[in-house]
C-alpha cells in the first residue's frame, strides 16, 4: 500500500529568517517529506520587515531545498494544518523560556485540530541564544552576525540600517 507523504507545517513571523530556524527546518525535512514554512502576518504584531520582504528573504533561503515551500498566511495554524492536509506543526525551542508560550499553543492547536500534532524540535547548541529579536538589534547597532543569518538576511538588513 502506497504510503501517503507526511506533511510538516513549519510557522512562524521569520522577522528576519536566522540560520537558527533554517536549522529547524532543515532537520524538520529528515523526520518528513515535505515541510512548508508558513510565514505569519498578524495585523496585531509590529514587524521590522514586511510581509512580502519577509516572504521573499525565506522564499530565497530555501530556494534550492526540494522538500520546503514557503507560503504566507494569516489566521490559524491549526485551520492551516488541516487546508494542506499537515501531520504535523514544527516549533523551535530554545530555553525553558520558550516552553509555558509553546506548549499553551500547542494545547490550544489540539483542541482547534485533533488530526494536528505538534512536534518540538530542541535548537543546536551554537543557536540557543539566537533569535530574530536579537539579530535586528544587533544589526540596528552594527555588531557581528553576519555568521548567524541567511546572506540575503544580511543583505537585506544592510540596506535598512545602511552600513
Ligand atoms: P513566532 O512569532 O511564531 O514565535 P519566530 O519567527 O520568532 O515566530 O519563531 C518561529 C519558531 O522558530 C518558534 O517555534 C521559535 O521558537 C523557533 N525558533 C526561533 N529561533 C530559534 C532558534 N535559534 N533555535 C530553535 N528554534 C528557534
Amino acid at each position: 500500500m502506497a504510503e501517503k507523504s507526511k506533511i510538516a507545517i513549519y510557522p512562524g513571523s521569520f522577522d528576519p529568517v536566522t540560520n537558527g530556524h533554517v536549522d529547524i527546518a532543515l532537520r524538520a525535512t529528515h523526520i518528513f517529506d515535505e515541510v512548508i514554512v508558513a510565514v505569519s502576518h498578524n495585523p496585531n504584531k509590529d514587524y521590522l520587515f514586511t510581509e512580502e520582504e519577509r516572504l521573499m528573504m525565506t522564499r530565497e533561503t530555501f530556494r534550492e531545498n526540494g522538500k520546503i515551500s514557503v507560503i504566507n498566511f494569516s489566521g490559524l495554524v491549526a485551520d492551516l494544518a488541516r487546508k494542506k492536509k499537515a501531520v504535523a506543526i514544527v516549533r523551535g525551542l530554545r530555553a525553558v523560556s520558550d516552553f509555558e508560550a509553546e506548549f499553551q499553543l500547542a494545547l490550544m492547536n489540539r483542541k482547534m485540530n485533533r488530526d494536528v500534532e505538534t512536534v518540538f524540535m530542541m535548537t543546536s547548541f551554537r543557536y540557543v541564544y539566537l533569535s530574530s529579536s536579537i539579530i535586528k538589534e544587533a544589526a540596528q547597532h552594527h555588531g557581528k552576525y553576519e555568521d548567524l543569518v541567511p546572506p540575503i538576511v544580511l543583505k537585506m538588513l544592510k540596506q535598512k540600517y545602511q552600513s
